[in-house]
């Protein structure tokens, strides 16, 4: 909830920031009346679309910094993930897995496992939640050697 609720955020602020830009241009180049207006004003309409193409490209650009920010966080603590371990092998992929780069949260909330083979396109990226106990993740792999 936390997560989502920080992503809305992100885009209400980079909306609010976008229709402000707008506001901005459309008080440097107000809307003609007159509908010959283009045949007289030519340099101030190629001015003012060059403008609307430069902020298109700055919604479209922030747009996607947003989507990539958010994607790279916890789900639970909303701080970056860090760490990127590559696992599985290009050689190999039959005995050690597709190759994968895992993101963790610096305080273990979980791992983002993301794959580093795109053969139809980008696939969605996991994110397994670790159990809050700790010691038992770490104490597992010896209960299986206690067995033995
Ligand atoms: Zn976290």
């Amino acid at each position: 909830m936390r997560y989502w609720a920080w992503f809305v955020v992100k885009l209400a602020v980079a909306a609010a920031g976008w229709r402000g830009m707008l506001k901005l241009v459309s008080r440097v180049f107000p809307p003609e009346k007159d509908l010959l207006a283009p045949l007289g004003k030519g340099v101030s309409f190629l001015l003012c679309d060059l403008v609307l193409l430069l902020c298109f490209l700055l919604f479209a650009g922030a747009l996607y910094l947003i989507v990539w920010d958010q994607r790279y966080r916890c789900r639970v603590c909303l701080r970056r993930l860090r760490m990127p371990v590559a696992r599985g092998s290009w050689s190999r992929i039959l005995l050690f897995g597709r190759p994968q780069i895992e993101y963790i949260c610096p305080y273990g909330h979980g791992t983002l496992r993301e794959d580093d083979l795109h053969i139809s396109g980008l696939s969605a990226a996991e994110w397994t939640p670790n159990s809050g106990d700790m010691w038992a993740e770490l104490c597992a792999p010896g209960k299986d050697s206690d067995r033995a």
